[in-house]
């Protein structure tokens, strides 16, 4: 039988894994990518002794199949954890740092939310499941279910952390599933938590994850796992259907172009960059520009380094998340030096700052002397920092994370329209697996 000779577009997680999933199906590989270098969004850089993740800082282990595909790609070997500190969780209140309880005692006496708040969440079992859930954004949801306080204070927050993003804005069905499914099968989340026997598919422990050189340790060990060919600094500018392939046209920074053909093509390019691309003989490309529509909004990720004695604050846990309630300019900090070991010279610390998305665009934007002032003020004063930052660098995403908003089951609809109707022509990508690193680890 002859070997399919398949092209992936685009290096980031996602077309890695294509790509090592389709050695496993004994085909051949080619990776292309514009930059140059495998990772896309995932990239680690070292600056002065201090040791950066500018996309993703951690991968959340929590399923077996996350784990296995990590094992056979090899990464697993060179994981490590996170530091158990981390553990602790903090959220800004009324200006202060608020630990997050770790149990049902801690929740009694914890200042994080208030009496009433509490109280409210202690209702959750006792209310009956909701009615049209299926678009129901993460607010309504949360709202419903918990309260308007467990939103301001907990959901708003969490959104900021992870996908830069408001409640309002994401679907509860897409952004978190398994609680969705919860209301689902029990009624009650709380109850659903305590009765539900659905967890063979998940770790009996779950990891909070990074490698010693950072997050691009492990793109870089799926990479090395694949025996293809990488093309880089080659950018994707056509994909043209012919004779039962698909020929892909590229160009180098000097106009210098490149064109072959495969017998497939897995399209893992960013959403905003399908438009640049020109797809010719392609059935039913309406759909292209409904995969166009994923949203993304820009995010600044400031990294500021200080003397470990000028700091009050222990930094003793992952790091605090700021609720969009405290009219402040930032999302959230991780203590990276506490984090993983590695991230900061002896005697300094390292605080990673995320700025912008959904909540303040513009802000992410700003020139870096606005940036920097902002956000050394603030977390200054939430952390008791009484000197300069001995250490500053900024990396700006200008489009950066895909939300899994109302229209992702549009999106997912168009990518197998066009998929049915254009064999040999396949998608993925971060804007229709989800973002989180388990899910792009999952897709084909
Ligand atoms: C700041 C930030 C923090 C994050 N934090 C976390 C976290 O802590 N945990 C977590 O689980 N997830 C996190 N995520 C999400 C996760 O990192 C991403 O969802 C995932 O890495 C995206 O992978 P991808 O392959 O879909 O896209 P990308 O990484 O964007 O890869 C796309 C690739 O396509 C290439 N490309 C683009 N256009 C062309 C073209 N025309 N021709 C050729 N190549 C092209 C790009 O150069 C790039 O290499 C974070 C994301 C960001 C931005």
């Amino acid at each position: 039988m002859q070997v399919k000779q398949t092209c992936i577009l685009g290096s980031g997680i996602c077309g890695l894994i294509s790509g090592w999933k389709a050695q496993q199906d004994e085909k051949e590989v080619t990776v292309i990518d514009s930059a140059n270098r495998a990772g896309g969004v995932i990239e680690s850089a070292q600056s002065d002794g201090f040791l950066m993740d500018y996309g993703p800082n951690t991968l959340s282990l929590r399923l077996r199949k996350t784990e296995d595909v990590l094992r056979q790609t090899g990464a697993l070997d060179h994981a490590i954890d996170a530091n158990p500190e981390a553990k602790k969780r903090f959220i800004v209140r009324e200006g202060k740092l608020v630990a997050l309880p770790n149990g049902f005692s801690s929740f009694l006496t914890n200042r994080f939310l208030s009496f009433s708040g509490k109280l409210r969440v202690l209702l959750e079992p006792f209310l009956p499941k909701g009615k049209d859930r299926k678009n129901e954004s993460v607010a309504g949801f949360i709202s419903r279910r918990l309260g308007k306080e467990a939103l301001d204070y907990l959901a708003n927050p969490f959104l900021a952390g992870i996908y830069a993003a408001k409640p309002e804005t994401l679907c509860m069905r897409h952004t978190f599933p398994a609680i969705h499914e919860l209301e689902e099968k029990h009624r009650s989340l709380l109850l659903g938590k305590i009765f539900d026997s659905s967890k063979s598919d998940r770790l009996t422990e779950s990891r909070l994850i990074s490698f010693p050189s950072g997050m691009s340790e492990l793109t870089d060990k799926i990479k090395t796992s694949i025996k293809g060919d990488f093309i880089f600094n080659h950018k994707v500018t056509k994909v043209a259907g012919e004779n039962g392939k698909w020929r892909v046209f590229a160009c180098d920074s000097n106009g210098n172009e490149w064109n072959n053909s495969f017998d497939e093509v897995v399209c893992t390019l960013p959403a905003h960059q399908l438009a640049k691309v020109s797809w010719q003989n392609v059935a039913r490309s309406e759909n292209l520009s409904l995969l166009q529509k994923a949203s993304h909004f820009p995010l600044s990720v400031v990294f500021l380094g200080f003397d470990e004695k000028a700091v009050s604050h222990p930094l003793d846990g992952f790091g605090f998340l700021v609720p969009e309630a405290e009219n402040l300019n930032i999302l959230g900090s991780l203590f990276s030096s506490t984090l993983f070991p590695g991230r900061a010279p002896t005697g300094k610390v390292l605080l990673t700052t995320f700025v912008g998305g959904e909540r303040n665009p513009e802000l992410a934007l700003s020139d870096q002397e606005t940036l920097y002032g902002k956000v050394t003020e603030e977390v200054s004063s939430l952390l008791g920092i009484r000197d300069q930052p001995v250490f500053r660098h900024i990396k700006t995403w200008k489009d950066a994370i895909p939300l899994p908003d109302i229209g992702f089951d549009e999106r997912k609809k168009a990518m197998n329209n066009l998929q049915e109707t254009n064999p040999g022509l396949l998608f993925s990508g971060s804007h229709l697996t989800g973002p989180p690193l388990p899910n792009c680890l999952d897709s084909r």
